[in-house]
């Protein structure tokens, strides 16, 4: 092959391998790659429209099935050879000629590393081959690290949650932190966006997950309170938690002290802040007032029981398995009932004696709201935390007591609101009272598993982390 031709055969290579990386950053993350003009933005654009994704795989014009995973990598070019065209040619088992250009648009950058490395061609004596593959490879790796991260193209079920091997890894600009994730909490609410069904909808494709720990890889130029190495955890994200690693802005990154594990560190954000927004913030507890936590077996209801308990509230905790009720118990009820038993509110009303609950911390409104209101002292406050549906009450169970109905939400917060009850919370990490219970744990291919589990599990222990 003379010069000429092998370095078009290069370019022309190299060209596919740059547009695929770029098309699938487009099709994954719906974003153009920094400093792309209106133009370049259009040509991509026209270009993206010619590939389809579906799921993991690439399709191109509809028909030609690009490839995906290495195995399948391995079985198309196991009985290959090289061509001087450029690219690699072979028969796959069915006698289907092709060639491997054709197939280059889908792969991945592992994919073409493995080809890259293909001592087949070594081998047979013909490197002239190999080199564009060197120059892919170079090509890849200027395309940056690459990661695991859970995405989702699509709402919908479970299902919808896809691990993907080449995420690439983003960097931090300005006033942002990026964190190598050691855990991250799973939380309920991350399965209604997951849905579709939630209010605030994130666009496609994105990465599910708030609550990370783990430890400062990078940090933008603005950073101040960050360096690499320091131990943190967070409250948000901006490219999703579910991720070996994730972009966070400074102000919703927090330090992990170090008697609490990464485990511990994924199972405070939502759950902490939320059942102190609850307690204070909304129902405006006092030392000394009854609070029953109406779910305490889950991440939100420990929490709950742990700040009322630390803070001088008589706490009563329901949940609906003997290891909830012995978990509930030891980590700040009082007493516990069991929600699934016939007369458990009768046994909660004897229990609080003639005074009655002064606040109802609610994880499931529409089971239990009516009773709530019966429940309650006069003055008495049921905050809703947690709703599924739709339940009937009668208004005039609030008259007599003055009693009232509270929703919170914790993402309406204020930016002084995070700080106060960050303050608190921190407070409670300190002093040792904040102590966050880790239940059932899953590896990020498990995704589909834990969001089923969540939403139907009974028998809640504690918070549920993936761990990276
Ligand atoms: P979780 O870890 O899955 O815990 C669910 C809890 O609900 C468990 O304690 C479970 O007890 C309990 N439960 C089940 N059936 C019940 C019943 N009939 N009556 C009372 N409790 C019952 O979830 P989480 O993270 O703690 O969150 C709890 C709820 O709050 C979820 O609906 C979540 O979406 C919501 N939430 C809302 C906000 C907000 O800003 N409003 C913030 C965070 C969470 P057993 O499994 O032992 O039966």
């Amino acid at each position: 092959m003379s010069r000429k031709t092998e370095r078009k055969n290069m370019c022309a290579a190299s060209e596919m391998l740059r547009r695929y990386s770029e098309v699938l950053n487009l099709l994954r993350f719906g974003s153009y790659p920094d400093g792309f003009d209106n133009t370049k933005r259009l040509t991509l654009r026209r270009y993206a429209e010619r590939f389809t994704l579906q799921g993991e795989e690439l399709f191109y014009r509809g028909n030609r099935r690009v490839i995906s995973t290495v195995e399948e990598a391995k079985e198309l070019f196991k009985d290959h050879h090289c061509s001087p065209s450029g690219g690699h040619t072979g028969v796959v088992k069915t006698r289907k000629s092709f060639t491997a250009r054709h197939y280059w648009f889908g792969m991945s950058s592992h994919i073409a590393d493995w080809i890259s490395k293909c001592d087949k061609c070594q081998r047979t004596g013909k490197p002239r081959d190999v080199k564009p593959l060197t120059s892919i490879k170079s090509i890849m790796a200027s395309v940056g690290k690459v990661m695991r991260a859970i995405r989702v193209l699509e709402f919908g079920k479970p299902e919808v949650l896809k691990l993907l091997t080449d995420v690439p890894v983003p960097s931090p600009v300005e006033n942002q932190v990026l964190i190598r994730v050691h855990a991250c909490g799973i939380n309920p609410v991350d399965t209604y966006i997951r849905a579709g069904v939630y209010a605030r909808k994130p666009n496609l494709p994105y990465t599910p997950g708030s609550d990370v720990s783990g430890v400062v890889e990078e940090v933008g130029n603005n950073v101040t309170c960050f360096k690499k190495g320091d131990r943190v955890f967070t409250r948000s994200t901006i490219t999703g938690g579910y991720a070996e690693y994730t972009l966070a802005a400074e102000e919703t990154v927090y330090p992990l002290p170090g008697k609490l594990s990464f485990k511990q560190g994924a199972a405070i954000s939502v759950p902490y802040f939320t059942a102190y927004r609850a307690l204070f913030q909304k129902a405006h507890g006092k030392p000394g007032e009854v609070v029953l936590v109406h779910g305490a077996s889950g991440g939100v209801g420990i929490a709950a029981c742990q700040i009322a308990r630390a803070h001088g509230f008589r706490v009563f905790g329901t949940a609906g398995s003997q290891e909830g009720l012995n978990l509930v118990l030891q980590n700040g009820a009082h007493q516990v009932f069991n929600h699934r038993d016939q007369d458990y509110i009768e046994k909660i009303q004897e229990a609080a004696g003639g005074g009655g609950i002064n606040v109802i911390l609610e994880m499931l409104s529409n089971v239990n709201l009516s009773n709530d209101l019966k429940l309650l002292s006069v003055g008495g406050r049921v905050v809703i935390i947690g709703c599924r549906g739709s339940i009937e009450i009668n208004p005039r169970d609030t008259m007599a007591k003055e009693s009232s109905i509270i929703g919170v939400s914790l993402f309406s917060s204020s930016k002084e609101e995070w700080a106060e009850a960050g303050a608190a919370l921190f407070g409670g990490m300190e002093t040792g009272w904040l102590q966050p219970l880790i239940g059932p744990e899953y590896s990020l291919d498990k995704a589909v598993q834990a969001h089923e589990d969540i939403i139907q599990n009974t028998g809640a222990t504690g918070k549920m982390i993936f761990v990276l």
